[in-house]
């Protein structure tokens, strides 16, 4: 079974994403990165066994958009889904991070409710197997 990574620089936001997939009863493994640039170094040596990546915006040293945008021009993780989860949910903010990366599969909005996070991640996790 193919593993989660959870990318947010809050520790407690990590946390609450994390419980939210036990509690929703996925299985998969959690791994979990502080900033973009943390996520690359997980992804690069992880990305083989990855189903989907949660990724925040807003974080220091680089950020969400800039993350995906990276994992788009790099051919071995480009096919690897994202999903973001975000304050930036303004219609010009998701063009941009789709624009940014054609494969994102999804987009929260934080706050959102669990069933929210669930019902982006389900159809991933079952094609990821
Ligand atoms: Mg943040």
């Amino acid at each position: 079974m193919k593993k989660i990574l959870v990318v947010d620089d809050s520790s407690v936001q990590r946390k609450m994403i994390i419980q939210i997939i036990r509690k929703a009863g996925f299985q998969n493994e959690t791994m979990e990165a502080g900033d973009g640039l943390e996520a690359i170094g997980v992804l690069g040596e992880n990305f083989q066994d990855i189903a989907v990546v949660l990724c925040d915006w807003n974080m220091p040293n680089m950020n969400g958009l800039e993350f995906v945008e990276g994992v788009a021009q790099v051919p071995a993780v480009a096919a690897v889904p994202v999903v973001m989860v975000t304050t930036e949910g303004t219609a010009e903010k998701i063009a941009q991070a789709k624009a940014a990366n054609p494969n994102l599969q999804g987009y929260v909005v934080k706050p959102f409710t669990p069933d929210q996070l669930k019902e982006a991640i389900a159809p991933i996790l079952a094609l990821a197997g």
